[in-house]
């Protein structure tokens, strides 16, 4: 069949233009979820539902068509499933089944391990596969998550036992509403920043029960409770004027302890929503591809791969994708 698509800021399938996750405003786009680097004002988007109201939350108005995950919908020669990444609330896999056959899955960002509030990552086997590789060195190898969730909570309560705040930073959507959660389930009363109450809502909204929480305020009493902020707060005058407290970042990053000099708090803890070094390699054994194209993480990952016998190449700007 040729070529499938193109890359060029986004995935533009070609026999019928709609594109995945265009970094420009198109016609026709699916986002895959709801972070700020893929959603735009296109004329028309395609998305899961909670993909389609985190876009309303940050873009306002916006016309979406809600498309629920394993439903397919047609487009020209195209049919078009969204699956479960694993990511966060509402964010999915791109499957593509030309009307000749031929497979494409565009990984999106994803994650292997089930978290409590992203629906479970759930693949198909595609002979095109398109993936993100983030995390895609070595000494990106995350610790188990129920190992990760001890750690948080072993930090809540030795800086509560010690008469400190706890301030927990993670991204405004997706992060947070994590750390919300697992805290909230170990019986934790957390005081949330208004930006991550703000996609909190949706999550509640699609039964996520984060418990009794209550929104930060700047001069309410918090003592006993767990402070959730997104990294943009620690340089608030208002944050640092919690003392004493004691800070935790979770990012993926976090393998590195001394990126929490970069952070500038006394802990990170790798607690991420993407897929680590050896999820990788089983994603792409599950999906089972005869072509590989890389996009995000190291330059090299393509070459790593080749030197496992795949079938891989980077994605470069206005590269087509062929199968063979
Ligand atoms: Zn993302
Ligand atoms: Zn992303």
């Amino acid at each position: 069949m040729g070529n499938m698509f193109t890359f060029d800021k986004g995935i533009r399938l070609d026999a019928h233009p709609i594109w995945i996750d265009a970094s420009n405003v198109v016609q026709q786009c699916c986002v895959s979820h709801g972070h700020a680097d893929h959603i735009r004002r296109h004329k028309l988007t395609y998305a899961t539902p909670a993909t389609a109201a985190f876009i309303r939350r940050r873009l306002g108005d916006v016309t979406v068509r809600e498309i629920p995950f394993d439903q397919s919908f047609q487009i020209g020669p195209y049919s078009i499933t969204f699956l479960p990444a694993g990511h966060i609330l509402g964010s999915a896999q791109v499957y593509v089944e030309h009307e000749d056959g031929t497979t494409l899955l565009y990984s999106g960002d994803f994650k292997l391990e089930t978290g409590r509030t992203a629906e479970p990552l759930r693949v198909r086997q595609a002979d095109i596969l398109i993936m993100e590789c983030t995390f895609g060195y070595p000494k990106y190898r995350f610790p188990g998550r129920d190992e990760l969730e001890k750690r948080l909570c072993q930090f809540v309560e030795q800086a509560l036992s010690q008469g400190q705040y706890p301030l927990v930073y993670g991204y405004a959507l997706g992060k947070a509403q994590e750390a919300m959660k697992i805290l909230a389930d170990h019986g934790f009363e957390l005081a949330v920043h208004g930006s991550v109450l703000h996609m909190a809502e949706v999550y509640q909204r699609h039964g996520v029960d984060f418990g009794n929480i209550t929104r930060f305020r700047k001069n309410d009493d918090h003592r006993n409770k767990v402070i959730i902020l997104p990294p943009q707060a620690r340089h608030l005058k208002m944050i640092r004027a919690l003392r004493p407290s004691r800070s935790i970042f979770l990012s993926g990053w976090g393998v590195d302890s001394a990126v929490r000099f970069r952070y500038g708090v006394d802990e990170v803890l790798p607690l991420s929503d993407h897929a680590d070094f050896d999820g990788l390699l089983r994603y792409i054994d599950m999906v089972q591809p005869k072509t590989i194209y890389t996009t995000h993480g190291p330059k090299d990952y393509y070459l790593f791969l080749r030197s496992l016998g795949y079938n891989a190449h980077p994605l470069k700007p206005s590269q087509q994708g062929e199968l063979f």
